[in-house]
């Protein structure tokens, strides 16, 4: 069966400003990514460029003293995905590649990546070994994006909420392995304010935003998400015989000892799905 691929967000009556608004969320996120590698804090990103603005990145990226290795290309669409898609001629694309401060760590992360290499291609983006581990283990066999083997209430940092990744609001780039991280949760405290460096009051509504509460629900292939300003649809990457519901409350410390979430075994079908990789999401 072919997977529709699209996103949607509807804003709640008195909130119509959201759409936009989670298009600058988007933006704030991307310059964030830029950011830690130019600072030292990790050592690369994976970028998106649209080939209509390469010129311009380009100049900023060796303005920068930085290096951009090129990987791939795709199609542009509506969204966010992690599928790649053929490119039609004469149409603008995506450029994907990473951003490294040397040559050598570029060619070092297209390498890895065109192997699979998910380890070094997650470590090298900074990403906690807990979830590289995670990733490598649930994600070819079930590519959803939030934590495979759970549902109905859960608590957990805003730093590993990844439930609105598809429309922009996020603090960390990778899936989190569990909705108490700790790993997780010291990297976003440090990509949070370098994205408060870039607009502190943006930043300080994603985190909000992030920490609830969010409805998340996935079902017949469709996944909606209803959060206090708009609901969001984007497509399941694979249909539920029952819904999957998870009701988001986001703390800002957890106490409890009985909050500290062990994560079981994923009980999910065997589909290995090549395709998918380490990105998260298009331009
Ligand atoms: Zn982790």
């Amino acid at each position: 069966m072919k997977i529709q691929d699209f996103t949607r967000i509807i804003p709640k009556q008195g909130h119509e400003e959201w759409p936009n608004k989670l298009g600058q969320m988007i933006a704030l996120f991307y310059q964030a990514e830029y950011q830690t590698v130019k600072k030292k804090l990790r050592t690369a990103a994976i970028i998106h460029v649209n080939s209509n603005n390469l010129q311009t990145f380009l100049e900023k990226v060796n303005k920068d003293q930085l290096v951009f290795t090129f990987i791939r290309k795709t199609a542009l669409f509506n969204g966010f995905s992690s599928l790649v898609k053929p490119v039609k001629e004469g149409e603008p694309f995506i450029w994907i590649g990473c951003l490294t401060r040397t040559y050598k760590e570029g060619e070092k992360f297209k390498e890895a990546d065109l192997k699979n290499d998910h380890r070094t291609v997650g470590q090298m983006l900074g990403y906690p070994d807990c979830c590289i581990d995670y990733f490598i283990s649930t994600f070819p066999i079930d590519p959803c994006p939030i934590w495979v083997n759970l549902e109905g209430e859960i608590k957990g940092y805003p730093e590993c909420n990844g439930m609105l990744r598809y429309f922009g609001p996020i603090i960390t780039a990778h899936l989190s392995c569990s909705p108490t991280c700790q790993a997780t949760r010291e990297i976003g405290k440090t990509w949070f304010k370098v994205m408060q460096e870039i607009d502190k009051d943006l930043a300080n509504e994603i985190y909000n935003l992030l920490t609830g509460p969010i409805t998340w629900n996935s079902y017949h292939g469709v996944i909606q998400i209803e959060t206090p300003y708009f609901v969001g649809l984007n497509s399941g990457l694979f249909i539920l015989k029952k819904p999957r519901i998870i009701k988001w409350q986001g703390v800002k410390e957890i106490s409890n000892k009985k909050t500290s979430l062990k994560l079981k075994k994923p009980k999910v079908k065997k589909r290995v799905n090549k395709k998918f990789t380490f990105f998260s999401k298009h331009q």
